[in-house]
């Protein structure tokens, strides 16, 4: 045996890698797999230059040993002699610490910066390494270090052959790494698309990287089934986008548009970033402009820059790169669809449609290649690309010239109002989503349009009948007005809406924000009436209240106003005046 000292001084470095395990735990894991790894992948070139035959399978077994606290890694993998223990166990080790120590004064070190196998001290008290160089001749050591600058290094005799064993002697704060589910877990998380077999305790983890096939030789099916592979507890997702290209950037990956609905909650993780088949984040909030970022999927590329701080990434041009062919990509996707089968599309809307117009408003080059392909969907149920609604309202002008359109935010208590614009007809999209406000407005500025909701005031004058049929004289219509405003404490105003019913509740001016979650709190302030509805000629002629009573009860039964306990005094009421009593 022999015992050695590390050219460096060590000290005070644990306690420093320590402290970065609390937020970054795991990451120990991930290097001694990929360390596994490497050395088979360097035995299969090996093999293959050398024209050897490799029989058996090449793996990284992982087994935990609770009541020892032990956890161990054993690769069948290149093996190392003593010379390359002593080079790449110790003189490395110690610079990579110092690299480690180096990044860390950054403040903001990036969270999947790795520091190989000096990391196994971030959990160990022990390390012991047995291996075997693939080179048979060569005699097995033993190295054992507890993260100091003492080691030793012994020869030992592998019972397994050719490659290497690291037992981790855990800390006792550690000892969780010693437990099969949470090292499954990790596992499971890093390693599983590795293309290099991975065993815990005895059975096997790994998946296809379905991503790195051809899009054309995957069905839809496929990629449905990778989707619950990554989301075992998400719906099936409403579309998505493979991404394969080399040049200017590497890039692989399946980017997949969640099924958006309320009763469904998001799952993070989202986007996964592999490098090399290993698992590095999906914290990488740099990869995709933030109207995407709700997407769900992985993206592997082997450009993107592990080892700098996050600041320098922000400002990677490869990261740039990858973003935009992504955004180009996404919006080329979705132009194929609408091309292809537009009906599909409209079908997709409900989950397509949010991303689609959130990443209009705040990207100008995006709004560019979806604008034609971005939908309204109409009240009555059919959808409108921007430019076929801008022409259907393109006769419908503001005083000022500009084109005037209509919108409900919710279609049950503004149905009514929205049927009667549809009768006039005016098409009145739907904006019930968080998005749409912020939308409507960027759309107004860009396309010139003024949105009006059905029950807002100026929208009003829009419905005004042209012919006077029925109308009541001004002094009848003052008399209801008066009457009107008495008993429901509201302000009245006449309108001539025709066939269009007695009366209507409109939003009082402040309330009509387009902010869905605030907009319709407020009660309606305003009453319109119809001064073309036989209804009032009724009332003046028996001055019997409760035509009045009537009336507003049928405007707040359309919007929805009308409690459970009215209802039946309507019913009531309705019968009663029909049948003259
Ligand atoms: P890195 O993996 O980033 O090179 P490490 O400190 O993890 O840094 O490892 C240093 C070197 O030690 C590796 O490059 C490799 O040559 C050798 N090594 C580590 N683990 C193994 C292993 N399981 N089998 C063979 N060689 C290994």
């Amino acid at each position: 045996m022999r015992t050695g000292t590390l050219g460096v001084n060590l000290s005070g470095l644990l306690p420093i890698i320590r402290k970065y395990l609390y937020t970054h735990s795991d990451v120990f894991l991930r290097e001694l797999i990929a360390n596994g790894v490497d050395a088979c992948q360097k035995l299969r070139t090996i093999a293959a230059q050398e024209g050897l035959s490799l029989e058996e399978e090449l793996k990284v077994e992982i087994f935990v040993y609770p009541s020892k606290r032990q956890l161990v890694l054993r690769d069948n993998g290149i093996g190392m002699t003593e010379e390359e223990v002593e080079k790449y166990l110790t003189v490395i080790a110690a610079s990579s610490a110092r690299e480690f120590a180096q990044k860390y004064k950054e403040t903001d070190i990036i969270g999947f910066f790795g520091m190989g196998f000096y990391s196994a001290f971030m959990v160990a008290e022990k390390v012991e390494v047995l291996t075997q160089s693939y080179r048979s001749e060569a005699p097995g050591v033993r190295w054992i270090g507890d993260g100091s600058e003492a080691y030793t290094l012994e020869p030992a005799s592998r019972p397994e052959g050719r490659g290497t064993t690291v037992t981790l002697h855990l800390l006792p704060e550690y000892e969780e790494y010693a437990q099969i589910w949470k090292v499954r877990q990790i596992a499971e998380k890093y390693a599983r698309f590795l293309p290099v077999s991975i065993y815990v305790e005895g059975s096997r983890i790994n998946e296809k990287p379905l991503w790195r096939d051809h899009p054309t030789t995957l069905s839809e099916e496929a990629y449905k089934q990778f989707y619950r592979l990554l989301y075992p507890d998400q719906p099936d997702p409403a579309f998505f986008v493979h991404l394969n290209v080399d040049y200017p950037v590497n890039l692989q990956g399946i980017l997949y548009f969640p099924t958006l609905r309320p009763e469904v909650v998001l799952e993070r993780p989202r986007i996964a970033l592999y490098v090399r088949g290993m698992f590095i984040t999906d914290e990488l909030r740099e990869l995709l402009p933030d109207y995407l970022t709700l997407l769900q999927g992985v993206i592997e590329s082997s450009d993107i820059p592990l080892n700098v701080s996050r600041s320098q990434l922000q400002m990677d041009p490869t990261l740039r790169k990858i973003s935009q062919y992504i955004v180009r990509k996404v919006a080329e996707k979705l132009r194929e669809t609408f091309d292809q089968d537009r009906k599909r599309y409209e079908a997709l809307w409900e989950h397509i449609g949010p991303f689609v117009k959130y990443g209009m408003v705040r990207d100008e080059e995006f709004a560019r290649k979806v604008r034609d392909i971005a939908l309204f969907k109409s009240f009555e149920g059919s959808f409108f690309t921007v430019p076929e609604y801008l022409s259907r309202i393109s006769a419908t002008r503001d005083p000022r010239g500009f084109s005037v359109g209509f919108y409900v935010q919710d279609p049950v208590r503004q149905g009514a109002l929205a049927r009667l614009f549809q009768a006039r007809g005016y098409p009145v999209v739907e904006a019930d989503t968080v998005i749409d406000p912020y939308w409507l407005s960027y759309l107004e500025l860009k396309e010139g349009i003024r949105f009006f909701r059905v029950d807002a005031q100026e929208a009003a004058r829009w419905l005004e009948a042209s012919d006077r049929e029925g109308e009541l004289t001004q002094e009848e219509v003052q008399a209801v007005k008066e009457a009107l405003e008495k008993l429901t404490g509201l302000r009245v105003e006449p309108l001539r809406l025709g066939a269009g019913g007695p009366a209507a509740l409109l939003a009082r001016q402040e309330d009509q924000t387009r902010n869905p979650l605030q907009g319709l709190s407020a009660p309606p302030a305003r009453l319109t009436f119809n001064v073309q509805h036989p209804i009032y000629r009724r009332y003046l002629l028996s001055q019997d209240r409760r035509w009045l009573e009537h009336t507003w009860d049928w405007a707040r039964l359309l919007s929805g106003d009308l409690k459970q306990e009215d209802l039946q005094a309507f019913l009531e009421r309705d019968w009663a005046l029909l049948s003259g009593m």
